[in-house]
């Protein structure tokens, strides 16, 4: 992203030391949201990013993702679909579950979310582990769709994220701004 727009965006994230529990510095984008011309240029640089890599849908990721994607699906003049969390959705789904730190956790998508030839886009706050960016590219190509791209607000940098996603990519860009 150009100078300007990462500084205005780095101003409006916090750092909120030992949340969720000691020793996490967790990004709270709350100020981001609440700064409309924040939020707006953070919709149109997304939005640009669907235009340029030719997506077709956007995905968000619960639950921050949904809060980003959202705006953007609108626009870029794409539809929007939700990856939640097991047990959320209603119809028919495609499940995957991927390796935390302790345990494993579980992402859902409607079956008939996506359709061949979809090229997707997927939208979240945080590249962390990369664990739900790279479970999520799974189903999205288990749904018979392309990958777009991954577009983050933040990477960890001090995270392997970006090494565990390469391989889910296949060569598709992961985006932060
Ligand atoms: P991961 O699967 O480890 O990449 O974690 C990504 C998910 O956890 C994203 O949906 C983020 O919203 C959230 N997350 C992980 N670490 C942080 C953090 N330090 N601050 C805010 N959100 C985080």
């Amino acid at each position: 992203a150009p100078q300007e727009l990462r500084e205005l965006l780095l101003s409006r994230i916090h750092d909120v030391p030992d949340y969720p529990k000691p020793g996490v510095m967790f990004k709270d984008i709350t100020p981001l949201l609440a700064d409309a011309k924040a939020f707006a240029a953070l919709t149109d640089a997304l939005a640009g990013l669907c235009e340029r890599h030719g997506a077709t849908k956007v995905v968000g990721l619960e639950a921050r993702g949904f809060i980003l994607a959202a705006p953007v699906a609108v626009r870029a003049g794409l539809g929007f679909v939700p990856v939640r969390k097991a047990g959320k959705l209603p119809g028919a789904t495609l499940a995957q579950s991927y390796e935390l730190e302790y345990g494993t956790a579980e992402i859902e998508m409607h079956a008939d979310a996506l359709v061949e030839g979809d090229r997707v886009l997927v939208i979240d706050d945080v590249l962390a582990t990369g664990g739900t960016a790279e479970a999520s590219l799974k189903l999205i190509r288990r749904a018979g769709a392309e990958v777009a791209g991954v577009a983050v607000l933040m990477e960890l940098g001090f995270l392997p994220g970006r090494a565990r996603l390469e391989p889910a990519l296949d060569g598709a860009p992961l985006e932060a701004l």
